[in-house]
């Protein structure tokens, strides 16, 4: 029998055929993503439902030496779910069981597949009291893609990136064995990483090259009842470092944004600082706003939401997406960005610098960032396309590299790279690190079959 053929049937019994497709123009959908970039077609998109499933897929691409993707919402930007070398795309949307919600530990044991949406949504309707962690971005992402990415959102600044907010992980090494990380490896409860060696580093930042997450328990928090921002109108970008650590310092804010971009027109020229708050009562918020007003009082003209126009307030600040609305300003649907950890100080010169880039690839400037924990911040200047123009496209590209270049000079650290900026990443990096990285795969995936292209160390 025909490779391709015995291996679509070895699929057929694993999967069922409903959730397996080897047809071209699904192959073809699983060779996008809603970024600029593109890959090979895969061989077979597969969706498995139970650990089970995952381990006996595992098994055959490791006898067929096929490659194996596993991918989530296929949200990341840069291509990171992407079939670079073709293979099985392992679509985990099939794994989308909420398993359990403990209030006491706050925590829940989910899927490897759960989608931010579906989260979110379970939690205010059975449990409005506790919120998970909330990053802006598409609802059909999954939290294990955006933890294994090192995402951020909304509770960043008081609790860190999503990857700092599990207890642990369950995965299907990519040799097969199912494993246990966190206090489930020794407990029946999911409550915490300690006090064990920390093994989810093992998954994190390693883009789905060192097995597949099929359970997660991510930490929740109590919802505040009560919500608000404030803007503050800098007078130049030079301002942002002190002004910032200003804001950081009341520890008051629950998330911290700041933007400076040219379109609408109106934004020309502003520099704006935004701090969330949250609380439980009317004199919480008032307290909180009077100490928030009083850090910048000497620097910044304060703006409370109540004083913007209603247009202005939903735009910007109603809806998810603090930079999403820009994301179309070309009618073309293309929407990139990627950007990196920077150190605070080095915000003013990566905002011009950004600006020139964007200007030699004919966008229009805007960059963004938020504050991460108490002082790094994640720096993300989109670059909106049209799909329709192969030129745009390119130029979409070629400014997200040379953005991610800027942030290597500047000190910084690309967020979620594509498989070009990984490789300036290890041209860089500390020899016996990236030495470290290419035993840690060679142990792990001994026949090299998981995502490849992705840190590709040799
Ligand atoms: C409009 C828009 C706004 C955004 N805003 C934000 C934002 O505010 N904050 C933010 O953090 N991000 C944001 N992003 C980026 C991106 O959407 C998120 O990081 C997202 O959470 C990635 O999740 P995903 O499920 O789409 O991951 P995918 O793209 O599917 O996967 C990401 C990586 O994880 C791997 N992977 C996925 N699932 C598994 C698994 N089960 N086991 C092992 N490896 C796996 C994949 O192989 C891939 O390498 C935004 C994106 C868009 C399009």
């Amino acid at each position: 029998m025909e490779e391709k053929e015995r291996i679509y049937n070895s699929l057929v019994d694993i999967v069922g055929e409903d959730f397996l497709s080897n047809r071209e123009e699904e192959l073809y959908v699983y060779s996008r993503e809603l970024g600029a970039l593109t890959s090979n077609k895969p061989s077979y998109v597969v969706m498995p439902k139970t650990v089970k499933e995952v381990q006996k897929i595992i098994k055959l691409a490791n006898e067929e030496r096929i490659p194996i993707v596993p991918m989530g919402g296929g949200s990341s930007l840069s291509g990171l779910a992407l079939p670079i070398k073709g293979g099985i795309v392992l679509d985990m949307k099939q794994m989308n069981k909420i398993i359990e919600v403990n209030e006491k530990s706050m925590y829940a044991l989910i899927e490897g597949g759960v989608t931010l949406g579906k989260l979110r949504s379970y939690l205010e309707k059975n449990y409005p009291h506790i919120q998970p962690l909330l990053p802006d971005s598409v609802p059909s992402a999954t939290l294990t893609g955006n933890v294994i990415v090192y995402g951020s959102g909304a509770l960043s600044q008081r609790y860190g990136l999503s990857s700092d907010q599990i207890n642990g992980f369950e995965v299907v090494l990519p040799t097969g064995e199912i494993c246990k990380l966190g206090s489930s490896a020794v407990s029946t409860y999911w409550h915490t990483k300690a006090s064990l060696p920390d093994l989810t580093g093992l998954l994190i930042g390693w883009f789905g090259t060192t097995g597949i997450v099929t359970k997660l328990s991510i930490k929740l928090y109590p919802n505040p009842k009560k919500r608000d921002y404030i803007v503050f109108n800098l007078e130049s970008i030079d301002q942002i470092p002190d002004a910032v650590s200003k804001v950081i310092q009341t520890e008051i804010a629950e998330d911290i944004l700041s933007t400076s971009q040219e379109e609408p027109a109106y934004m020309r020229g502003m520099v704006l600082l935004v701090a969330y708050i949250a609380g439980e009562s009317d004199e919480e918020m008032e307290f909180k706003k009077r100490i928030l007003a009083d850090a910048l009082k000497d620097e910044a003209q304060y703006i409370e939401s109540t004083m913007l126009g209603s247009d202005f307030r939903e735009r910007f600040f109603e809806k998810p997406g603090f930079a999403a609305w820009v994301s179309d300003i070309r009618r073309g649907g293309g929407f990139v960005y990627c950007g990196g950890f920077m150190p605070l100080e080095k915000i003013p010169e990566a905002f011009r610098r950004t600006e020139e880039i964007s200007h030699k690839y004919g966008f229009p400037y805007t960059t963004s960032f938020r504050v991460v924990g108490k002082g790094t911040v994640i720096f993300f200047p989109p670059f909106p396309f049209n799909r329709a123009d192969k030129n745009d496209v390119d130029n979409a590209v070629s400014a997200m590299h040379e953005t991610d270049e800027l942030v290597l000079e500047l000190g910084g650290v690309p967020w979620k790279p594509d498989i070009h900026v990984q490789k300036l990443i290890m041209e860089r990096m500390d020899k016996n690190t990236l030495e470290l990285m290419k035993k840690i795969k060679k142990l792990l995936d001994p026949n090299g079959i998981m995502n490849p292209g992705n840190w590709e160390v040799d």
